[in-house]
């Protein structure tokens, strides 16, 4: 199973449009010791010609021209990418839903609550069923394993499962729908298990690691597998807080930091079988900075950062 990380940065992406923190004046004066990043999206293959998206980010038209094997191969009108699997409705997730509108055929695997949101709330994504057998919805449920289909049903060999980590779900989800949704359906960690038998675990956020399922079932989830793509979005708690001067903590958004006693480099340090790559990164985080104290710790331990671009083979 071939994985792409076409984008690694958390929602605004880095540079972020409105952000001018260290790091986002840095990159664009063209002094900065790291690399831009484009909103976190993953795509995963078989076979090498049809490919799954892991969400549907903002920035998918240039990581799809950036990314050789996922522009139409042959045909006129056929792209290679088969479908997507939600792991929330965040828009940096589902936004890139809607740049697929052009007649493709494509299934979309998504929890029934999710699927909701979108479709019966956002009349936009009416696009996206112009005509019969354009999008395919297929509904799963957290902790149940599913075959990754393409949209005329054939099976890529690969199977997904998603963990129930989180019970919020987007700021734009009114208060009256809020209360038809299944909280355990709102932000999902997605287990990906290749035809041989290997791991990979996309959690691009966790909002904390301990208690997120019940007896420490993360923590062996994250032992079992072979490849962790993590919630590296803040350094620490305070982060846009001190940056801003105002705001919500890493954690009040769903995201456990990388730094502190608490933290995920504390917290996952045992972990000795996986890969452990951050990602989902957002611009204020200082490991960014390839200079700087935060990048050395973290890369001395045994972790890597995401970037654009990047292909894991498992
Ligand atoms: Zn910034």
């Amino acid at each position: 199973m071939r994985v792409k990380i076409l984008g690694s940065a958390a929602g605004g992406g880095f540079p972020q449009w409105n952000c001018g923190c260290a790091n986002c004046s840095a990159v664009r004066a063209g002094n900065f010791q790291g690399k831009a990043r484009s909103q976190a999206q993953i795509a995963i293959s078989n076979d090498g010609h049809s490919w799954f998206l892991l969400g549907a980010s903002p920035d998918l038209r240039s990581q799809i021209e950036a990314t050789p094997e996922l522009p139409p191969q042959t045909g006129i009108r056929r792209s290679p990418i088969a479908g997507a699997v939600l792991a929330n409705a965040d828009l940096d997730h589902v936004l890139g839903l809607l740049l697929l509108r052009e007649l493709q055929p494509l299934r979309v695997y998504a929890t029934d609550s999710i699927r909701r949101i979108l479709t019966e709330d956002n009349s936009m994504f009416a696009m996206l069923q112009r005509v019969p057998g354009q999008v395919t919805w297929s509904a799963f449920e957290p902790g149940t394993t599913f075959p990754l289909l393409d949209p005329a049903g054939k099976d890529s060999g690969i199977r997904c499962r998603a963990l129930s980590l989180g019970t919020h779900y987007p700021a734009y989800v009114s208060p009256a729908r809020h209360d038809q949704l299944n909280p355990g359906e709102a932000s999902l960690g997605l287990i990906v298990e290749s035809p041989t038998g290997k791991h990979l675990a996309y959690m691009p956020a966790v909002p904390q690691i301990d208690d997120a399922l019940p007896d420490g079932a993360l923590l062996k989830e994250f032992a079992a597998a072979d490849v962790l793509l993590f919630d590296g979005t803040f350094w620490s708690d305070d982060e846009l807080i001190r940056i801003q001067g105002s705001g919500k903590t890493a954690r009040q958004m769903g995201h456990v930091p990388v730094s502190s006693a608490d933290g995920s480099l504390a917290r996952l340090a045992g972990l000795r079988r996986p890969r452990k790559i951050y990602i989902h990164i957002n611009n204020t985080n200082p490991m960014l900075n390839e200079a700087g104290p935060e990048y050395r710790q973290v890369r001395e331990a045994g972790w890597e950062i995401a970037e654009d671009g990047c292909q894991l083979d498992l």
